[in-house]
């Protein structure tokens, strides 16, 4: 099969209309894609890249491996309040491999079809495994959520419970998956939920926003850094999973619920939004979610003074995942 085949057997079928007026012009096949912006709207684009043996385990089932891949992107776009539109396809693989390909183009599309976006190209290279997808979105002019906008006195929020994913990788790597809870927090790992629902409705109501990939403390930071402000955190209130059995088999440092919540706010994996209001949003935001069956919970709030702190005056040091 050579590369040209590969593209239309796999990919080309990717490139689907979800709605009437979704702006191709020109899609997959010819050297560049053609698109038409919609009128009153910005375009917010993103782009991310997962190597095999950095961001996934070698052994990843390829249909969670193509929802993951465009997941992580489609979250980037939630956390600008974006309307996906349409997404790229940079595909580096060591040998065209049928099955290999059969199930990562599921995984991709079952996840473009829900999220109503359309694959308009790519590239296709051999050689080590590594999956790259860029994203565009529209947001009305005006209206993105940017990581700049807290104010000393806003509130600060997160969606769903922190840590889950992070979890999972555990499980993962010490091949301990063998209940309930361990499967659903190796879901959370391997088929993460983009909140777009969640990031469209905060248009005018959060003041900053960002979507939680590398650590809930490492990401709050990027906004304060952004928004030259500081945060004072409940920790008590930040939601992670209940201490239940021992977890010391899955790492020896979760050693107590205490570590158990340092791990949860610092591990990668979450792709829950992190943002923040003014108070006077709190009855609009309380009212936002329960129809989705997500949860959102008030965490601390932005202070003038920069850093991390706890409500009663105490440092808090942050880790979290980086590359470098
Ligand atoms: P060129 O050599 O002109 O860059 P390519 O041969 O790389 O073109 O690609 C041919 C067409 O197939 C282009 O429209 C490109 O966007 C598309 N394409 C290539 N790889 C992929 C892929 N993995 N997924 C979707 N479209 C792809
Ligand atoms: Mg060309």
């Amino acid at each position: 099969m050579n590369e040209f085949d590969l593209i239309r057997r796999y990919f080309q079928p990717l490139d689907r209309s979800f709605r009437a007026d979704d702006g191709v012009v020109l899609g997959v096949g010819d050297d560049c894609a053609l698109l038409q912006p919609p009128a009153g709207q910005q375009l917010a684009v993103s782009i991310d890249t997962l190597v095999e043996g950095i961001h996934f385990l070698s052994g990843t089932d390829k249909v969670r491996l193509g929802h993951k891949a465009l997941a992580v992107n489609l979250s980037d776009l939630a956390a600008m309040g974006a309307e996906p539109l349409w997404f790229m396809l940079g595909l580096t693989i060591p040998k065209p491999d049928t099955h290999w390909l059969a199930d990562f183009s599921q995984g991709v599309a079952a996840l473009a079809q829900e999220a109503g976006i359309r694959l308009i190209g790519g590239d296709t290279t051999r050689g080590p495994c590594s999956v790259t997808i860029q994203v565009t979105g529209a947001v009305p002019v005006g209206q993105a959520l940017t990581r700049a906008g807290a104010k000393p006195g806003d509130d600060i929020y997160v969606s769903g419970v922190l840590g889950l994913g992070g979890l999972g990788l555990l499980v993962r790597k010490q091949g301990v998956e063998d209940d309930e809870t361990t499967h659903d927090w190796v879901d959370k790992l391997e088929k993460p939920v983009p909140r777009l629902a969640l990031g469209r409705a905060l248009r005018g109501i959060a003041s900053a926003c960002i979507d939680i990939s590398d650590g809930f403390l490492q990401d709050l930071q990027h906004i304060l850094d952004a928004s030259q402000v500081g945060a004072s955190l409940d920790i008590e209130t930040i939601p992670v999973p209940r201490w239940a059995k021992g977890f010391t088999h899955l790492s020896p440092k979760l050693t107590d619920q205490t570590a158990l919540r340092d791990y949860c706010l610092q591990c990668g994996d979450d792709y829950e939004l992190c943002f923040t209001a003014p108070v006077s949003q709190r009855d609009v935001i309380a009212n936002l979610t329960p129809q989705w069956g997500l949860g959102v919970t008030r965490v601390g709030s932005i202070v003038a003074q920069p850093g991390l702190q706890t409500c009663d005056g105490k440092p808090i040091v942050i880790g979290g995942y980086q590359h470098f």
